[in-house]
């Protein structure tokens, strides 16, 4: 009998649901508030910038199940399912026991996960009679999404994308604008926040920070505009869950179930996608599965961060977030896995951490690279670099298993392909790329303007 390699779902089967953790988790995640008054926020003070129907699924702790709409199904269908595969030359490199199958989100139009959360966002705007819509980017995968989803669903796009990677990373500016975004580089004279920041400093080369202060202001400013945010935030890991329900029903299909799930950790939006529709089964199945959230050393909000209630951005724009978080002045090395350089992690995660129903672990660059390239020569996919976090992750986990001869099941999220981002390839295959320590100082030093209590 031939062994299949690749697991899809036909189209009248996809998922037409979406999972909302919040409604299953015993604790539920601590609500933003308001820096000023110390309040709890509800969804209409978050709506003066998100779309609402975006931030009453922020809020939502009571519906596990939330319909995906039917327009958004349409455009799921132009890339989705998404292949569920048995890695059988990886475990053949590996020479383990165990079982890996990755979740390949790098196939669709945009290479990355981000554009399953695009869409929903783009949509309820339109519904609710936005013209336009807003966001940063830094290495451009959600600036790339956003783009496109805007055009589908007839939305004017304005990208704020950080200066010092739009020069290095052209190609993916490209794309935005390609998809009819205005992609201005950061900082820029268009806002305030911009005109401040090069007034003092005319080579400022931007930083998402920075970036988010003027897509905020921006959509603050101007009529039927409104901001949306690819990651972190609990109606995006909500969107993202499709990938997890696809796999389940994968799964099946394989005949299997994961003893481990997988996946890079930025902000926990492919976290979330791929792993919540599996801890439902651990919350009230009593299920086993563990689950590990793979961020880079240099970034390490999992594994040595504090639990605090802290500032989403660098300038301190947003609510206060109760997250994990490295502190919103934290300065991550300039690792060229970006869409991991992010100083928090999500409200749901973070609360699932102290729960113990997930861990992270952390990656040197290095090991992320060479996970990456042995993935590449095997499978034949180039990864993001931030899936080669995840990638590397599983290579830990395989060469336990071989140790022990256990033949575990081990499922992870391929977030992206690194088509685009090829020069960081280049400088690792030259020998120039390096690991970057973190001393306990500098993890102080980024806390030290994070209260502890509120
Ligand atoms: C943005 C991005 C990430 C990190 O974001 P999460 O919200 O943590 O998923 C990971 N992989 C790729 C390919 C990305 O574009």
């Amino acid at each position: 009998m031939s062994k299949q390699k690749k697991f899809i779902l036909q189209e009248k089967d996809l998922p037409t649901q979406w999972y909302n953790i919040q409604a299953d988790m015993v604790n539920k995640p601590l609500p933003p508030i308001h820096p000023a008054t110390k309040q709890p926020l509800g969804w209409e003070d978050l709506a003066q910038i998100f779309p609402a129907e975006c931030c009453k699924q922020e809020l939502d702790t009571e519906h596990a199940w939330i319909d995906i709409p039917e327009a958004v199904l349409e455009k799921y269908k132009y890339y989705r399912s998404t292949p569920l595969v048995r890695a059988y030359a990886l475990e053949e490199a590996l020479g383990t026991p165990a079982h890996i199958y990755f979740k390949n989100e790098s196939v669709n139009p945009l290479g990355s996960h981000k554009i399953n959360s695009a869409l929903p966002q783009c949509y309820y705007a339109k519904q609710e009679g936005t013209t336009n819509v807003t966001t940063e980017t830094g290495a451009g995968q959600w600036g790339a999404a956003l783009s496109y989803a805007a055009k589908i669903f007839g939305l004017e796009a304005a990208v704020y994308q950080v200066k010092i990677t739009m020069q290095q990373k052209p190609y993916r500016s490209l794309i935005m604008r390609t998809f009819g975004a205005a992609v201005t580089g950061s900082p820029s004279m268009s806002t305030r926040a911009g005109k401040d920041i090069i007034t003092k400093d005319p080579t400022h080369p931007g930083s998402l920070g920075t970036a988010i202060s003027e897509a905020v202001e921006l959509a603050t400013t101007t009529p039927n505009c409104k901001y949306t945010l690819g990651s972190v935030l609990n109606h995006v890991a909500l969107h993202q869950s499709i990938i997890g329900l696809e796999a389940e029903k994968q799964m099946e299909m394989a005949g299997e179930y994961p003893d481990t799930v997988i996946a890079c950790f930025g902000g926990g939006s492919n976290f979330g996608g791929i792993a919540f529709p599996f801890m439902r089964h651990n919350i009230l199945d009593g299920k086993q599965t563990e689950f590990i959230a793979a961020e880079p050393s240099s970034c390490p909000k999992l594994t040595r961060g504090k639990f605090r209630y802290d500032f989403g951005d660098e300038a301190g724009y947003t609510p206060l977030l109760p997250m994990y978080t490295l502190g919103h002045e934290f300065k991550p090395a300039n690792i060229h896995a970006g869409g991991l350089r992010y100083h928090g992690a999500g409200m749901i995660v973070s609360q699932l951490i102290k729960d113990g129903l997930m861990h992270g672990v952390d990656i040197p660059q290095l090991e992320s690279f060479e996970a990456g390239v042995l993935f590449s020569r095997t499978e034949g996919i180039i990864p993001a670099p931030e899936s080669c976090h995840a990638i590397a992750a599983t290579i830990r986990e395989a060469k336990k298993c071989k140790e022990t001869g256990e033949e575990k099941v081990i499922l992870f999220n391929l977030s992206g392909h690194g088509l685009i981002d090829m020069p960081s390839y280049d400088s690792f295959l030259n020998g120039d790329l390096r690991n970057y320590e973190l001393f306990e100082e500098e993890l102080n030093a980024g806390l030290a303007n994070v209260p502890e209590t509120i």
